[in-house]
């Protein structure tokens, strides 16, 4: 092709015509601002999107192609003669055009290289290449050589083989009881044929067609209503809201199944903690298929499977975490987010991003309905729902008529209702427990605090056993006979003596953790049969579900344990609930403090009673007056909501301001300090609907080793911050040793 020769570099063809490289631009998995140029090979088709190798210096690294192929060198750019060509292209579709519209977005929003946001869109690049056929085996057309000595192995082997599939050597050894060399030396004598084989099987396909249960009702009309979402083809975001057991999981089932009528994929993003076995076992049960899971327990060979697949359109459903928004869809037609309010979909490291908040804005940039699903509502969607940026659909009641718990309020301050020295059971609440257990029912009590104690210090000297890495305590946990910090993952022995006083066996645990409510209750009840749901305690959905059946099968008569218990179980005999602590997530200075803890004892307190016997909740609180408090017992989540949001608006806090936190650390105390206060220095101070916190201290001076200060910026809701927070940090040298992580919209504050 002639150039019009009036610009760049050229380069002299074989037939001496000058022409231009073809260059396009590829977007790495690095923290980079920008994507880079690389030459097109004359070979090779590249449209947008596609997944590419290039070289990086000495390295090779895979890209996406993040834009069209042109012949023209923009300026400033590398020119012609530096090129390094693009190496070759994966054998996959291209990224789609609102995959990559969604991680500029993301991107920019938060603040991040869209280089980092591509490497969660691709989590697992091995994923790019074409899974390495397996060889399996079977029986070959052939008779057994008269001469051959058969062992017993190689007869199993045969007679394995005799009927079923074709099998792996490893398969067949283990089902035969015998090494894999065996199979090889029937293969190598002629007697087994090799055969290629799909590394693992195909997913299956979910059907839409499939009738669920007759719904009638507010849960007709929601169903309904969210199938015409689906329907519509266009951006949409709707918060399904009711009280646990209202039947929110069978209504957006039915959006789930109008997406697939429609042939279109469809995500629920769960928070990482509820994505049980229980409602992966429910999913099967009304669609007749698995979904695709999608989160941080998989193996690398699923986690490449599986993003292949989403990436061919193979899969159908995908259940995930929050980076499941991030596959590369290339027919998403709806979005579910259930527990929108949840804290967990905020992700704190890395890019910094809230998947419910990054899931409203893929629906929009891919014109798809968004469903939020909450008995618990976050502020933000009410506040959405409220501007009528969001469609709101109500599911007032518990489905079948079950009746909402009865919560009592057990007042520490009184004595009659505290617990004796050194325990931390009110009799009231061991009188019910009592009853409870009496009537042959089960009971649950909750307490957010792994370990046995959270403090362990000195009778001598008052000496408190710190994290060496964290501004933190360090926590006893008896059952692993340790002290660990819950913030780096710190442990150590209890030492004999002291190291302040050198006092020997003089150290006391301070308040309890689940171990320690665990031993009080073995001194009531000796005769109960406990177990434990912890973190600690429990690895993965398959520990939980063991626990959840055991439950189920009426095999334990309490449940004690942290938050990871108190997830939309369901156990019909379950009707206590005692909160060992209710006031604990309430000191701090964190803005959604009082928020998140109704929406979690709120969420405890629903597995009690949920079916026909009525449930009891019992809140051990020193702040019975507390709005949370009061919400709780009066059922009146919605007071307590009008209540938080005044305070907030007052204040012009999200939802109805804007928050960006800036967090500066580093391992030098000296250097980190620098730049902190270097950036408060230069705060935008002259703009006056902004307000500027800090530099202070974080709450976690230090954690794992790094020295923090942090800096809030408030501004109105209608001003984007972010243009105003690049400006500032323009100004800034920040040196490599110091780290300046931005924040938008945080949810932590330490
Ligand atoms: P939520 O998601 O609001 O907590 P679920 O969808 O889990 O509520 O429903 C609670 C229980 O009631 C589940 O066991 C569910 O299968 C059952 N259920 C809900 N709606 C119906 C219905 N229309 N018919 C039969 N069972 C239902
Ligand atoms: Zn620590």
């Amino acid at each position: 092709m002639a150039a019009d020769g009036d610009s760049g570099d050229f380069r002299l063809t074989a037939e001496g015509v000058a022409t231009p490289a073809r260059r396009v631009r590829v977007l790495l998995p690095l923290p980079l601002g920008e994507p880079y140029d690389y030459k097109v090979p004359d070979d090779l088709d590249l449209p947008p999107g596609a997944y590419v190798e290039v070289p990086l210096g000495p390295r090779r690294l895979f890209g996406v192609v993040w834009g069209e192929v042109t012949a023209t060198v923009p300026e400033g750019a590398v020119p012609d003669a530096k090129l390094k060509p693009v190496l070759r292209r994966f054998d996959l579709p291209p990224m789609p055009d609102v995959a990559r519209r969604f991680v500029d977005w993301v991107a920019a929003y938060t603040m991040s290289p869209p280089g980092a946001v591509l490497r969660m869109a691709v989590s697992v690049s091995a994923a790019l290449e074409e899974p390495k056929a397996v060889t399996g085996y079977m029986r070959a057309d052939a008779p057994i050589p008269p001469d051959l000595k058969l062992s017993p192995q190689r007869r199993r082997v045969l007679e394995l083989l005799a009927d079923g599939p074709p099998r792996t050597a490893a398969e067949l050894a283990q089902e035969a009881g015998c090494g894999p060399g065996v199979v090889r030396g029937l293969a190598d004598s002629g007697l087994l044929l090799p055969v290629p084989m799909r590394s693992l099987a195909r997913f299956a396909e979910p059907d839409g067609d499939r009738p669920g249960f007759a719904l009638e009702g507010a849960q007709a009309t929601a169903a309904a209503a969210l199938r015409e979402r689906v329907a519509a083809n266009a951006y949409s975001c709707t918060l399904l809201d009711g009280v646990t057991g209202s039947g929110k999981t069978e209504v957006y089932f039915e959006a789930v199944a109008a997406c697939l009528r429609a042939g279109r994929q469809a995500l629920v993003l769960l928070p990482e903690i509820a994505l049980s076995a229980q409602w992966l076992d429910r999913f099967e049960r009304r669609f007749g298929a698995r979904p695709a899971e999608w989160h941080s327990d998989l193996t690398s060979v699923v986690r490449r499977h599986t993003w292949r697949a989403v990436a061919n359109g193979e899969v159908k459903v995908v259940v995930g975490a929050r980076s499941a928004l991030f596959l590369p869809y290339p027919d998403l037609g709806l979005i579910v987010v259930d527990e929108e309010h949840e804290s967990a979909f905020k992700q704190e490291d890395g890019v910094v991003y809230h998947a419910r908040d990054m899931a409203v804005a893929r629906a929009h940039l891919g014109k798809i309905p968004a469903v939020l699903v909450s008995a618990t509502p976050s502020l933000e969607t009410l506040a959405n729902t409220e501007a009528g940026r969001y469609a709101r659909i109500d599911l007032p009641s518990r489905h079948g008529g079950a009746s909402l718990p009865d919560v009592t309020l057990i007042d520490l301050r009184k004595p009659d209702q505290a617990p004796p020295a050194r325990h931390w059971l009110s009799p009231v609440l061991r009188d019910a427990l009592a009853e409870t257990f009496l009537a042959g029912e089960q009971g649950m009590l909750f307490l957010n605090r792994r370990g046995y104690a959270p403090l362990t210090l000195c009778r001598a000297c008052g000496y408190r056993l710190q994290c060496p890495n964290c501004t933190a305590w360090l926590v006893e946990h008896r059952h692993s006979r340790r002290l660990q910090c819950h913030h780096c993952g710190y442990a150590a022995k209890l030492p004999d003596a002291c190291p302040e006083c050198e006092a020997e066996g003089s150290f006391v645990a301070c308040g309890p953790g689940v171990e320690r409510v665990a031993e009080e209750v073995a001194e009531l009840f000796p005769d109960t049969r406990v177990a434990m749901m912890t973190s600690d305690t429990l690895f993965g959905p398959r520990a939980i579900q063991e626990v959840i059946e055991k439950v189920k099968a009426h095999e334990v008569d309490l449940l004690i344990g942290t938050q990871v218990m108190a997830k939309g179980h369901h156990f019909p005999m379950l009707t206590l609930v005692g909160v060992v602590d209710g006031d604990l997530g309430l000191s701090g200075g964190d803005l959604r403090a009082g928020e998140r803890t109704f929406q979690l004892l709120h969420q405890v307190a629903g597995r009690a009673g949920r079916e026909q016997r009525p449930g009891r909740v019992f809140i051990q609180t020193h702040m019975p007056e507390h709005p949370v408090m009061q919400a709780l017992a009066d059922h009146d989540r919605d007071a307590f909501l009008a209540h938080e949001a005044e305070g907030r608006r007052a204040l012009e806090l999200p939802p109805f301001g804007r928050l960006a936190a800036i967090v500066v650390s580093g391992e030098d105390d000296r250097a980190v300090d620098q730049v902190a206060l270097r950036l408060g220095r230069l705060a935008p101070r002259d703009r006056h609907e902004l307000t500027i916190l800090g530099p202070a201290p974080a709450p976690m001076a230090v954690l794992r080793g790094r020295h923090r200060r942090r800096l809030l910026i408030k501004g109105p809701k209608a001003l984007a911050l972010q243009p105003v927070i690049a400006d500032w940090l323009a100004k800034v040298d920040i040196p490599s040793s110091v780290r300046v992580q931005v924040d938008i919209d945080p949810y932590s504050f330490l």
